[in-house]
């Protein structure tokens, strides 16, 4: 196994025993298939947690990849940098502490790839203040958006998750009704909502 291989593995473990909500691995793919299909050059992540899903985009993304990712745990953010500075992408990803909704505001720039995978109850909100800051060929992946089932009412969803459903419903119509997009919903996982900005001439 090589080095990048052992660090992967080792954060598996790590967020296995600390209950810390890494993308699946069946979600993994899907995002890795997106990115190689893509080689983006300037990534947004809004949920870094402990830096497993960047680490993963910036080996499959362009060489010259930039990522800016967003997290508000202090403590989450300490363990991604420990882990993202034993990678060869230590000078390549730039973590934000703070809330994302805040944070998304000082960003300038363009972005050709965005994965949201942090507030599921904030996704709308993201993608609103996202719209300005991608480039006319971006493509934007949100995790987790058919939550556990409840969103498409094949399980019963529990009172407590009760606005993350809608708001993940409101953030599907979103993404859907939106002509600039072509979205696909991918069943992998826990959902992914995989949307692919067309060129102008595409949109109706
Ligand atoms: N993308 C990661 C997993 C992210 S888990 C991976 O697949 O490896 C979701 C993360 O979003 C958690 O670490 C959580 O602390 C963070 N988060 C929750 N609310 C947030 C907010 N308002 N702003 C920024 N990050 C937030
Ligand atoms: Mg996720």
């Amino acid at each position: 196994m090589d080095n990048f291989a052992a660090l992967i593995a080792e954060m598996e473990e790590y967020g296995r025993a600390n209950h810390v909500p890494i993308i699946n691995e069946k979600g993994m793919p899907v995002l890795l298939e997106v990115v190689r299909d893509r080689r983006p050059h300037r990534v947004l992540e809004i949920g870094t947690a402990i830096g497993y899903s960047g680490l993963l985009i910036a080996n499959n993304a362009a060489d010259d990849v930039e990522i800016d990712t967003l997290e508000l745990s202090e403590e989450r953010a300490a363990v991604a940098r420990a882990y993202i500075d034993r990678s060869m992408y230590k000078d390549r990803i730039k973590i934000h502490v703070g809330d994302a909704g805040e944070n998304i505001l000082k960003l300038t720039g363009k972005y050709d790839f965005v994965f949201i995978d942090a507030a599921k109850g904030q996704y709308p909100d993201y993608f609103r203040k996202i719209y300005p800051l991608l480039t006319e060929d971006a493509m934007v992946l949100a995790d987790n958006v058919l939550f556990r089932g409840y969103v498409r009412g094949d399980v019963e969803c529990p009172r407590r998750f009760r606005t993350i459903v809608k708001r993940l419903r409101e953030y599907i119509a979103l993404v859907s009704e939106n002509n600039e997009f072509e979205t696909v919903i991918r069943e992998d996982g826990d959902g992914l909502a995989v949307s692919r900005r067309l060129p102008r001439e595409n949109n109706r």
